[in-house]
């Protein structure tokens, strides 16, 4: 008969019931090519030829690590988009926002010693958070809940939209011993609607959930104290000695095309792109009875694009609805969706 879906490249037959043998879906993380198509239509405004003798010293000529230029076009690209204010806070560049986390770790811990306070996250959270949060330095305290009566250092990571979930989230901890770490990689408009402009003490952005440009490692956290500031610079400064200049001229050049229709092209790309995605992948959901996903936040008035907008996240937080599939993870063996290892 007439096929209900067009099947992806690891699936046949009329439904796609079909599983091609040894091709296999990742289904563990996320790599935002999504937006390849629209860098290739846009070639021509962000390619960049090198000399070899471009940017060979360690500064940037003024004892700084970080390109001015850049900055001035980060806090041009939160005023376009009103995703955050930037107004008078500090910008610190890293090797993507993992960097930053670990930076912002020290920053935040009690005498710069990571072991003196307790780092906690809501869940769902994104795999990388914990296994970064867990690792010989600090001590990952898991979940946020558990601890909101409890007294002591805090450090305190909120992600939003979450991942997986992709719900907007606040802190939950209160008091003067909370520290916050917010990860806004996904408060982007082609994943959310933007409601508000965030204002918190320590940001962090990644290019690569903004342009897609993950493998060229850069993130920026937007820091409003100035000691704070200091320390994760000096974290950089000790960890790697800054952002590659390669790496900060390519940022620079792809920011430039996003700026240029004051986001207009790519995020219009990006959100056209992801709610195809949502449609097509709902349809195919509402026709099992055996796995379900996360519910979505309402629709919220979008001060980018000035409209109503439903979210269109990133990741799909799949649930087992029979009481027999306690292991979800084997369901989607079935299917050939893996979780690498
Ligand atoms: N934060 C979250 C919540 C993410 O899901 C991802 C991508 N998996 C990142 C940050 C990106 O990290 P990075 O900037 O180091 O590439």
């Amino acid at each position: 008969g007439k096929p209900v879906c067009e099947c992806h490249a690891c699936y046949t037959g009329p439904d796609c019931a079909g599983v091609i043998q040894g091709c296999f879906i990742e289904a563990d993380s996320g790599d935002p090519m999504f937006l390849e198509p629209f860098w290739m239509q846009h070639a021509s405004g962000s390619t960049i030829v090198l000399a070899p003798w471009h940017r060979m010293s360690y500064d940037l000529g003024d004892g700084s690590l970080i390109s001015k230029e850049l900055e001035t076009r980060i806090h041009k690209l939160h005023e376009i988009t009103k995703n955050a204010n930037t107004d008078g806070k500090y910008i610190v560049f890293g090797a993507g926002s993992t960097q930053l986390l670990n930076a912002a770790v020290h920053a935040l811990s009690v005498d710069n010693d990571p072991a003196a306070s307790r780092v906690v996250a809501s869940t769902p959270h994104y795999p990388g958070a914990d296994r970064i949060l867990d690792s010989d330095n600090y001590d990952f305290n898991g979940d946020t809940y558990t601890h909101k009566n409890d007294i002591g250092n805090f450090i305190e990571f909120v992600t939003s939209p979450d991942n997986p979930d992709g719900q907007l989230r606040k802190g939950i901890l209160e008091g003067s011993n909370v520290k916050r770490i917010h990860d806004f990689a996904y408060y982007w408009p082609h994943y959310t609607a933007i409601p508000y402009p965030t204002d918190e003490d320590l940001m962090l952005f990644t290019l690569s959930t903004l342009t897609g440009h993950g493998g060229s490692r850069f993130g920026w956290a937007i820091v409003k104290d100035k000691a704070v500031y200091e320390d994760m610079l000096k974290y950089m400064s000790l960890s790697t000695y800054g952002v590659s200049k390669e790496t900060q001229l390519r940022a620079l050049k792809l920011l430039d095309v996003v700026i240029a229709t004051a986001g207009r092209e790519m995020f219009d790309f990006g959100y056209s792109t992801m709610k195809e995605r949502w449609g097509k992948f709902s349809k195919v959901l509402s026709m099992s009875k055996r796995i379900s996903c996360q519910q979505f936040d309402p629709l919220r008035f979008c001060n980018y694009f000035q409209e109503l907008k439903g979210p269109t996240p990133p990741f799909v937080w799949l649930k087992c609805e029979r009481e027999e599939d306690v292991d979800c993870n084997a369901v989607l063996k079935l299917v050939n969706m893996i979780d690498w290892p």
